[in-house]
């Protein structure tokens, strides 16, 4: 298995760029069949999810449209502190089908205030589909509705992914050697 560092850690490959390209595109045949008929809007969360939501994207055959959106945290003027807000999106959203697209989901937490999000702004439906999920760390209710990998509850890099920045422009998946 190949290995690779990253600034002081050690990364084993863990899913290879073959099998997660095949993966992909069985979540677009999935997600064609079910949306079929229908408009809809994908909205990928950088940074993260960049390359995730371009593959997957090449393979979708419906009427859809793309978007980019980024969670920025700026200190609140409320009491609890560290507010998380998704910012860079000016488009009409309401009464779309929206398909977000999440490179992993961990404890759920980003999702959740992603979809509390989303559903201000009066959408038809909101989907999730994430490239990796830990089940295992998911404090959440409902799980993503399209999962192309569940994982153990360690750290990932590659594929989108970063260690501190680093690793993204990795095309497999690594997991971290515990040394
Ligand atoms: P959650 O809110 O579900 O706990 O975490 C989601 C976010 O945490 C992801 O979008 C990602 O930025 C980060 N994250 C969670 N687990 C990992 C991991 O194993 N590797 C990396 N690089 N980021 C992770």
């Amino acid at each position: 298995m190949k290995e690779t560092v990253i600034k002081d850690k050690k990364f084993r490959e863990m899913i290879t760029s073959d099998v997660i390209s095949a993966r992909i595109r069985e979540m677009a045949e999935k997600i064609n069949r079910d949306y079929e008929g229908k408009d809809v809007l994908f909205l990928g969360i950088l940074n993260g999810a960049f390359l995730f939501a371009a593959e997957l994207f090449k393979e979708i055959k419906l009427r859809a449209r793309i978007s980019f959106v980024k969670l920025a945290s700026y200190e609140g003027i409320n009491s609890s502190g560290s507010v998380k807000e998704l910012i860079g999106w000016n488009e009409d959203i309401s009464n779309m089908h929206v398909v977000v697209i999440e490179d992993i989901v961990d404890t759920g937490n980003t999702l959740e205030l992603i979809q509390g999000q989303l559903k201000t702004r009066k959408v038809a439906d909101i989907r999730i589909a994430t490239l990796l999920f830990k089940p295992g760390a998911y404090t959440g209710t409902q799980a993503p509705d399209y999962v192309g990998f569940e994982i153990p509850n360690d750290f990932v890099v590659g594929y989108g992914l970063d260690y501190d920045g680093y690793g993204r422009n990795l095309p497999s998946v690594y997991t971290l050697v515990n040394e």
